[in-house]
């Protein structure tokens, strides 16, 4: 791994300018606990941020969980960074050895920390050892940006994310529960993954996203439209949707249950779990000369009692 050399020779000089400044929190660390009378006024509040930082890798910043290693003279890594120091403490340089560091697992326990989305609603405060598994789960943490086919990194709640897709995907926007839209595509037989379509519909003071794309299944291309709801899939159920294609007296249909935005775009997709529609029956839909794509899809959304 010749590239791992390159980035821990990056890390000793950082490690070399933070050296100082850590030597302080520990010292404030120890003034706020000799100190009862401050204890009992402010709640520990300065002491649990401070424990807080000691709990953060000196390499990876991340917070460490057991087990949380130590070198000689006492400085700590933790469980991720130890295999990728070649047994050198990143601070000190001394050999790592094999010391876990009981003492500062046990402090972690004691502590109780607000969840990281905070600022996102969640009021919710947790032991530092469970904190992982409700953000994991957090029906506050934000949700990825549900636009398909750009690999979008965006992140934000759903009024950031309606915002975004309008205003930096150009994504049309429809009020109302009901839809009747046409795709056209000059060429159908230009299928490609990439070819996508999203409108997003506000009704119920909510927002769903109307997918509809063409992709390759197997060797024959088809057509699928689905919906998914923004928000959580808890609230996602209490909603149903219909789609309908058709042309020359033929239709099909499809209702189904728009799925959260926390399932991927791609899942939903693969999954079927929309209104599928062959190659040959597009083509037929589209009427004329089928040198040209041109679909008609309705479709009406619903609260469920
Ligand atoms: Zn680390
Ligand atoms: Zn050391
Ligand atoms: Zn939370
Ligand atoms: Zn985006």
């Amino acid at each position: 791994m010749a590239s791992g050399n390159t980035y821990f020779d990056d890390m000793w000089t950082n490690l070399e300018a933070m050296d100082p400044p850590r030597n302080e929190e520990m010292l404030e660390v120890s003034e706020q606990v000799n100190d009862p009378a401050q204890n009992a006024l402010k709640p520990n509040l300065t002491t649990v941020s401070s424990v807080r930082e000691l709990l953060e890798c000196p390499v990876c910043l991340n917070a460490m969980y057991p087990p949380i290693h130590q070198c000689s003279n006492g400085h700590t890594l933790c469980s991720g960074c130890k295999p990728r120091v070649h047994n050198r403490c990143p601070t000190c340089r001394h050999e790592l050895g094999n010391i876990r560091c009981l003492a500062l697992e046990k402090v972690a326990a004691s502590l109780e920390l607000p969840c990281k989305y905070q600022s996102f609603g969640c009021v919710g405060i947790y032991p530092y050892y469970s904190k992982l598994k409700h953000e994991s789960q957090c029906v506050f943490r934000p949700y990825n940006c549900p636009y398909a086919g750009s690999e979008c990194t965006v992140m934000g709640d759903i009024p950031y994310l309606v915002a975004h897709l309008k205003d930096d995907h150009k994504v049309d926007m429809h009020n109302g529960s009901t839809f009747n839209h046409r795709y056209v595509k000059s060429n159908p037989h230009e299928v490609e993954n990439a070819t996508w379509m999203l409108t997003v519909f506000s009704c119920f003071g909510q927002y769903f996203c109307l997918h509809f794309e063409a992709f390759q299944h197997g060797i024959a291309p088809v057509y699928i439209a689905f919906l998914r709801f923004m928000g959580d899939d808890t609230e996602a159920k209490n909603y149903s949707y219909s789609l309908e294609v058709g042309a020359n007296a033929r239709k099909m249909t499809w209702q189904g249950v728009p799925r959260s935005i926390r399932d991927s775009h791609k899942k939903v997709r693969d999954s079927f779990d929309g209104l599928i529609i062959q190659r040959n029956m597009a083509l037929f839909f589209s009427g004329g000369d089928r040198k040209e794509l041109k679909l008609r899809v309705t479709g009406r959304i619903w609260k469920e009692q």
